[in-house]
C-alpha cells in the first residue's frame, strides 16, 4: 500500500526536526527555500568566526537521509481543499498531511529606508556581509588619522536592545577593537544600540540583565534607550530622543528590531490571533483542518509559558510533538498535547563570555561561554553532527577570527 505524503514546510527548528523525527514512518518530504539549516542561537558566533559556517549551518543532504525527501524550494501558495502546495519554478506538491513551519521575517516596521540600506541579521549570508563591510570601513582608515575623525569613519548603529541586539554589538564591539590594536590605529570605534523602551533585554529576568549591562559596558558598547530610529540612508541613521531628531553617519545599521508574520502564512485563508500567528490546538493542528499541523513561530500555541513564544526553545519542543501526533494521526490513534515550559536562557556577550540562566539562577563569565557552547552542542540536529562539532571545537578551539585587511580575510 502507499505511503501517505507528509510535506513539511519550512527547514528550521520546527520543521528540520519535526522531519528528523517523522523519517521512515511516511513518505516524507521537507521543502524549504535554502539548502542548509541555521542554527540562529550560534549565528553571532559564525559572524566572530568562533565556530565555522558547517557547524551551525550544516547542508540538509548531510542531515537526512533517504527517508527524508528534499525539495530546495520556494512555497509561494498553499490550497487546502486541493491539499496541494503551490512552489516557485516548479510543479506543485499533493500532501496528505501538511506540517507548517515555516517562521518568521525580519520587522522593519514601516522605517522608511530600513528595508532597502539595514542589514537584517538572521542568516549566514548576513554575518558574511555585516563582516565585508566592518573589514572594508576599517581598511579605508589610515593609521595617522586622528581618533575623533576615526570615530565618525568607523560608527555601526543597532537597532533593536532585544538579545539579538547586545550579542550582537558586543561582538562587534569585541572584535573591533581588536582589529583596531592590530592596525595601531588612533581613538576607538562607536557600537550604538539604539533601543525604542526603556531597557534592554526587555524579555528577560533582571539577573541576566544585570550581567548583560556589565558586558555592554565592558565591550564599550553605546546604548541609547528610549530612542527611536525614524531614517536610515546608504550611509546614516536618523533617530529621535526625547523629541530631538539627530542624523550620524555609518558605516552598517543592522536592523534587530523584531519578527513579523511570514508573507505565505498572511496569505492562507485559517483562524489566526491579533498579530496574524495561526491559532493551533493544543495538538498542533489547525482548528479546521485536522490534516494541517503548525508549530514555531508562526503559530500560537495555547499552552506555553508566554517567554517561550517565537523562540528555538519553542519551535524546537514542539517538533516533538509535532512528529508523534502526525505518526498518531496516520495510524488512526489520539494526539497529544504538551505543556512547554522555559529551558533557561543562554545569551552570548563579546567574544569572551556569555550569560546562563538555568535553575532560576543566572552566571556570567568565560564560564558562562563554555556551558553555552556544551548546551548548544547537545541541541545541534543529528547525533552524527553533533560529535563531529563537538570534536571539532574541543580539538580544534573557538577563538575568534580577528578583522584582518581584506585580502587576507577568509
Ligand atoms: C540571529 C538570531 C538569533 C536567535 N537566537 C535565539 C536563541 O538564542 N534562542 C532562541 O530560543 N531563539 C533564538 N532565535 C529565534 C529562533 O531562531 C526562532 O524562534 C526559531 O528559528 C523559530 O523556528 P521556526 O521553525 O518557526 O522558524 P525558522 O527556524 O525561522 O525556520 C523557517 C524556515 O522556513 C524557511 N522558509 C520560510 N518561508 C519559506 C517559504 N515560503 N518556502 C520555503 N521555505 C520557507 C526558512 O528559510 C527557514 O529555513 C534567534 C533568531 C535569530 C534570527
Amino acid at each position: 500500500m502507499a505511503q501517505k505524503k507528509v510535506v513539511i514546510v519550512g527547514g528550521g527548528f520546527g520543521g528540520l526536526f519535526t522531519a528528523l523525527e517523522l523519517a521512515g514512518s511516511a513518505d516524507v518530504t521537507l521543502v524549504t527555500d535554502d539548502d542548509h539549516f541555521v542554527f540562529t542561537p550560534m549565528l553571532y558566533e559564525y559572524f566572530s568566526g568562533e565556530v565555522e559556517a558547517w557547524h551551525i549551518g550544516p547542508r540538509y543532504d548531510e542531515l537526512l537521509d533517504n527517508n527524508v525527501n528534499l525539495v530546495v524550494a520556494r512555497v509561494t501558495n498553499v490550497d487546502f481543499n486541493a491539499q496541494t502546495i503551490e512552489l516557485e519554478n516548479r510543479e506543485p506538491l499533493n500532501y496528505d498531511v501538511l506540517v507548517l513551519a515555516a517562521g518568521g521575517v525580519t520587522n522593519y516596521a514601516n522605517v522608511p529606508g530600513a528595508e532597502e540600506f539595514a542589514l537584517p541579521f538572521r542568516k549566514i549570508e548576513h554575518a558574511d556581509t555585516l563582516r565585508h563591510l566592518m573589514v572594508d570601513a576599517l581598511d579605508r582608515i589610515p593609521p595617522e588619522m586622528p581618533p575623533q575623525d576615526v570615530r565618525r569613519e568607523l560608527t555601526f548603529a543597532l537597532v533593536g536592545a532585544g538579545a539579538s541586539g547586545c550579542e550582537l554589538s558586543t561582538k562587534m564591539s569585541d572584535l573591533l577593537v581588536d582589529a583596531f590594536k592590530r592596525r595601531a590605529l588612533h581613538g576607538e570605534p562607536r557600537v550604538m544600540l539604539l533601543e525604542m523602551g526603556d531597557r534592554v533585554v526587555p524579555g528577560m529576568g533582571q539577573q541576566i540583565r544585570e550581567l548583560v549591562e556589565e558586558a555592554l559596558l565592558e565591550s564599550h558598547v553605546e546604548v541609547h534607550t528610549l530612542t527611536r530610529v525614524v531614517n536610515v540612508a546608504r550611509d546614516g541613521v536618523t533617530f529621535e530622543h526625547e523629541g530631538n531628531q539627530e542624523q550620524i553617519k555609518t558605516s552598517a545599521v543592522v536592523w534587530l528590531g523584531g519578527v513579523r508574520m511570514n508573507p505565505l502564512i498572511e496569505r492562507l485563508d485559517a483562524e489566526k490571533n491579533k498579530r496574524g500567528l495561526l491559532m493551533v490546538q493544543p495538538t498542533l493542528q489547525l482548528s479546521q483542518r485536522d490534516n494541517v499541523f503548525a508549530l514555531g513561530d508562526i503559530a500560537f500555541y495555547p499552552d506555553a509559558d508566554p517567554t517561550l513564544h517565537g523562540t528555538a526553545q519553542l519551535a524546537f519542543q514542539q517538533a516533538t510533538l509535532a512528529g508523534r501526533n502526525v505518526k498518531a494521526f496516520l495510524e488512526n490513534k489520539e494526539l497529544h498535547s504538551k505543556h512547554f515550559e522555559e529551558i533557561g536562557e543562554a545569551i552570548s556577550l563579546g567574544t569572551e563570555r556569555a550569560a546562563v540562566l538555568t535553575g532560576g539562577k543566572a552566571f556570567g563569565g568565560a564560564l558562562a561561554r563554555q556551558a553555552r557552547f556544551a548546551l548548544y552542542t547537545s541541541r545541534l540536529p543529528t547525533w552524527h553532527h553533533r560529535l563531529r562539532v563537538g570534536a571539532s571545537w574541543f580539538f580544534g578551539g573557538t577563538a575568534p577570527r580577528p578583522l584582518l585587511p581584506l585580502g587576507l580575510e577568509r
